[in-house]
C-alpha cells in the first residue's frame, strides 16, 4: 500500500525496512501482532482497505474505519484462518513495520518486544555496548554500561511472557539518529559473518 514519499521519510520507512530484512518470525508466533493491540491507518489506506471488503474494514476497529490510532478489534478481521494476511500486498504500513510503530511526530520510534522485537532489542543493546567499548570511557565506565543494558534485556525477555494476550506492553523509544545506526551495524555484522 502506498503511502507518499514525504509521510515515508517522516516515519523512517526505508530504515526500518532495512532492520526488519536480518530477521523472520519464528513459526511458533501465531501472527499475534493481527490478534492484539493498536492499529494505525492512514487516510489512503482506509480507502484502499474498505474498496477491498468495507464490511471487513469496519469491524477492524469499534470505531468504524478512519484515519489514526485505534484498539484493534481482534483477531484483525482480515486476518485468514491459515494465519496470513488476507490483504497482505495492500496492509496498512503499520503492520509491514510491526514490532516498530509509526509515529508521525517526534523524533524516536516505539519498538515493542514481541520475539522478533525482542531480537532487535537485543542487537540494538550490542550496537551500544560495542560504541561506547570504543569510546574514551573508563574501564569502569565501560563495565558499568555493560550492566545496565543486560538489565535492560532482562527486563525486556520478561515482558514475552504472554504478550500476545496483553493490551500494552513496555516499549523500547529508539531515537531517529540511533535507527540509522542500528540498520549500519546489523549490515556490517552480516557482511562479517558471510
Ligand atoms: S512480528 Fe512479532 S508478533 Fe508478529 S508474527 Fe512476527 S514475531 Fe510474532
Ligand atoms: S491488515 Fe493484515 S497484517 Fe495488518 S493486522 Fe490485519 S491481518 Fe494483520
Amino acid at each position: 500500500m502506498e503511502i507518499s514519499a514525504a509521510v515515508k521519510k517522516e516515519i523512517r520507512y526505508s530504515v526500518v525496512q532495512n532492520i526488519l530484512k536480518h530477521y523472520q518470525c519464528p513459526e511458533t508466533c501465531e501472527a499475534h501482532c493481527c490478534c492484539n493491540g493498536q492499529i494505525h491507518f492512514f487516510e489512503d489506506e482506509v480507502k484502499v482497505l474498505t474498496g477491498i471488503d468495507s464490511e471487513k474494514a469496519k469491524r477492524i476497529t469499534n470505531e468504524g474505519l478512519c484515519a489514526g490510532l485505534y484498539q484493534m478489534v481482534t483477531p484483525c478481521s482480515f486476518l485468514k484462518e491459515n494465519g496470513r494476511c488476507g490483504v497482505y500486498e495492500n496492509r496498512p504500513t503499520v503492520c509491514g513495520m510491526y514490532p516498530f510503530k509509526v509515529n508521525t511526530s517526534g523524533n524516536s520510534v516505539g519498538l515493542q518486544p514481541c520475539p522478533i522485537g525482542f531480537m532487535i532489542i537485543r542487537d540494538f543493546a550490542e550496537l551500544i555496548v560495542e560504541s561506547f567499548s570504543r569510546s574514551g570511557a573508563s574501564d569502569e565506565e565501560k563495565a558499568m554500561i555493560k550492566e545496565e543494558w543486560q538489565k535492560n534485556v532482562d527486563s525486556y525477555e520478561t515482558e514475552l511472557t504472554e504478550f500476545h494476550s496483553r493490551t500494552s506492553l513496555n516499549e523500547m523509544q529508539i531515537p531517529f539518529d540511533e535507527l540509522e545506526m542500528l540498520s549500519i551495524f546489523l549490515s556490517s555484522k552480516k557482511a562479517k559473518n558471510s
